[in-house]
Order: C-alpha cells, then sequence, then structure tokens
C-alpha cells in the first residue's frame, strides 16, 4: 500500500495534522492498541473532501474515530487512516429552538450547555464520554434516553455523492447502532431541546451521574458496557451470575464493580481484552445459553477472533 506517497499528498493538501504510525492506545479510553498506519486530522470541510479524495485515490482504507471511547483497536494496529474530525467540528450554537454542533464537540459539552441554557432533553447523556459523532454512530443512550430522541437532523459527507442531509426520523437507529456509519461521515446535527426548569435539570443530571459513579468503575481505562443486552435481559446480570466478575486475563479485568464492564488494570494488551470476552463469552453460553453480542467496536486485525 503506497501509504508515505498518501502521507505526502495528504500533508501538501490538508490544513490538518498528518502523522505515520500513531500508536492508537493515545487515542482509546481503553488505552491499547498498536499504530494506525495514518492518523489524519480533518480540520475543515476542504480538507474532508480532499483527504477522502486522495485516500480513494491512493486506494488506502480509512475509519473515523472520535474519542475511541466504544473502540478496541488491536495490538497489531489499523493497516489504513484513521480520520479524526478536528477544529471547524468542534463548534456548537443554540439556534432556531435547536442545539447545532459539529460532530467532533464531546457530548459532555453539549450537555452542559444545555443545562446553562435551562435546556431539557439531554440530561441523560451526563456521564457519557465520547463526541456527538460516536454517539450518533452508536446511537449512545442509557434507560433514560438515547440519541434517536434527541436528533432532529444529521449532516453526513460521502465521497461520491458530498454533503447529505438526514432527517432523525429517516435514520434506521439501533440499540447501540444506526445506519449512519453506512451514509458516510457525521459532520453535524441539530439536536431538539425544550426550553425547562434548571433545578430540575441540574437535580436529575446529579442522580444520573451519582448511579454512574455507585455501579460503574468511572476513572478507569475501559469502553463503557462490552456488551449489548440480549433481548429481555440485562448483559451485567447474565455474566455476573456466571461469576465473570474478577475474572482476568493478562492486564484485563473484568470490573468487580460491574460485569459488563473489562477494564485496563494495568497493562492490559488487546489480545487480553479480546481474549477475555471469549472467555466470558463463552462461561455465559454454557451456563445461559445465551450468546452475548459485543457493543464495542473493533479495529484491525484479532488472530483469536
Ligand atoms: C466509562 C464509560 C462509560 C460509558 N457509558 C456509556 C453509556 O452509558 N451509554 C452508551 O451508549 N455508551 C457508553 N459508553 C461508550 C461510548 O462512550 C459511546 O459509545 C460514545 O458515544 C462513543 O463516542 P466516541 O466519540 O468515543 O466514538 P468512538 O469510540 O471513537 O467510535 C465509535 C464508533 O463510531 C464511529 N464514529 C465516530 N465518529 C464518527 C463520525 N464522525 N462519523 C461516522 N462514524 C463515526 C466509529 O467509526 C466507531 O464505529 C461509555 C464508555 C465509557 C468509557
Amino acid at each position: 500500500m503506497p501509504l508515505s506517497e498518501a502521507a505526502a499528498r495528504l500533508t501538501e493538501s490538508i490544513s490538518g495534522a498528518v502523522r505515520l504510525a500513531e500508536p492508537m492506545a493515545k487515542h482509546t479510553t481503553f488505552r491499547v492498541g498498536g499504530p494506525a498506519a495514518l492518523h489524519v486530522t480533518l480540520d475543515t470541510l476542504a480538507d474532508v473532501a480532499a483527504a477522502l479524495a486522495i485516500l480513494r485515490d491512493e486506494d488506502v482504507a480509512y475509519t473515523v474515530v472520535g474519542k475511541g471511547s466504544n473502540l478496541l483497536v488491536s495490538d497489531a494496529g489499523y493497516d489504513g487512516a484513521v480520520l479524526v474530525l478536528g477544529r471547524a467540528f468542534k463548534k456548537h450554537r443554540f439556534e432556531d429552538g435547536l442545539l447545532k454542533a459539529g460532530a467532533a464537540t464531546v457530548l459532555g459539552v453539549l450537555v452542559q450547555e444545555a443545562f446553562h441554557l435551562g435546556l431539557a432533553g439531554l440530561s441523560w447523556a451526563v456521564g457519557i464520554p465520547g463526541t456527538l459523532g460516536g454517539a450518533l454512530a452508536m446511537n449512545a443512550g442509557t434507560r433514560q434516553g438515547s440519541m434517536r430522541d434527541a436528533v432532529e437532523a444529521v449532516t453526513v459527507y460521502n465521497p461520491g455523492k458530498g454533503l447529505s442531509l438526514v432527517r432523525g426520523r429517516d435514520v434506521s437507529w439501533g440499540y447501540r447502532s444506526s445506519d449512519l456509519v453506512g451514509r458516510g461521515i457525521i459532520l453535524e446535527a441539530s439536536l431538539s431541546v425544550v426550553e425547562g426548569d434548571s433545578t430540575r435539570i441540574r437535580a436529575e443530571m446529579e442522580r444520573f451521574l451519582r448511579d454512574r459513579k455507585a455501579t460503574q468503575p468511572m476513572g478507569m481505562s475501559c469502553a463503557g458496557s462490552v456488551f449489548v443486552n440480549p433481548p429481555g435481559g440485562a448483559a451485567g446480570q447474565l455474566l455476573e451470575s456466571a461469576g465473570c466478575k474478577g475474572m482476568r486475563l493478562g492486564g484485563a479485568l473484568v470490573s468487580p464493580m460491574h460485569a459488563n464492564f473489562i477494564v485496563n488494570d494495568g497493562g492490559a494488551t488487546a489480545s487480553d481484552v479480546i481474549g477475555l470476552i471469549h472467555k466470558v463469552q463463552m462461561t455465559v453460553r454454557d451456563l445461559h445459553g445465551v450468546d452475548l453480542r459485543p457493543e464495542i467496536r473493533f479495529l484491525g486485525r484479532f488472530e483469536e477472533a
């Protein structure tokens, strides 16, 4: 793959940073993962268009990454280009009754902004790490709400088609998934928010954060829930009743606090994490006859998978 040629052309054509062999452990909340062959920051819409044209021309595969808070990157890394949205996509504004934000905006910033403006409708998202783009791709949510409830419209960029506006009601939303990823790179979204009572919003946010702190290993290197809840059940309960809490492989540990969280307990590799994922999947299958499906996304080649 002519990566150095692609890197040289990208450096010449775009304003954002272009890096070769960038360790993805620096860009994921698991703090594991080998190098991305190319790591490219797209600071403007012109960067997006130019970079995608060059990558297509040079036949280099690519993927978009937000804050890597739902991502396990293999130890061997990714042999394509990791694209990250930069400057122009970190802005937000309140306009025409909608909170409009670039996809690189940190979701927590939007939650706080809504609170400061006395706007209700996003407090369920308090404490969810990552960017707006990642939250839209994943239909991030909790029992109290999810992105599908908040989205008015999303702007995506597709190399063949350019920019298009997708109405929230036209997106196919799944449980921790959406079909937005297949439509292109998510660049911006408008979220519907309603006027609310600041005291109530604050109380709600504090309650949700308290619940999170009481039940989740906050502050540990992890990627949130590893598995989606199977129909009619809770992955965490199945894992706990199968005795998975505290199971360990190398530096990867099933959190003693919440069985659906695998944490990097220090020095974990992606192989440790994927190995532990397989181990607990087998344990639950043997005991409960349920196949747990991962919620986290994988990037790169995993030999054991
Ligand atoms: C401690 C902790 C708690 C968590 N709690 C929750 C929770 O309560 N609820 C929940 O739903 N999740 C939770 N998560 C998981 C994670 O925070 C969410 O899935 C988050 O929305 C991912 O955002 P991100 O920017 O980090 O996306 P990434 O992890 O970088 O990417 C996730 C996916 O989105 C795609 N993507 C990212 N940006 C774009 C874009 N601009 N265009 C197209 N595709 C894109 C990526 O290719 C990838 O497939 C938690 C994670 C942690 C570490």
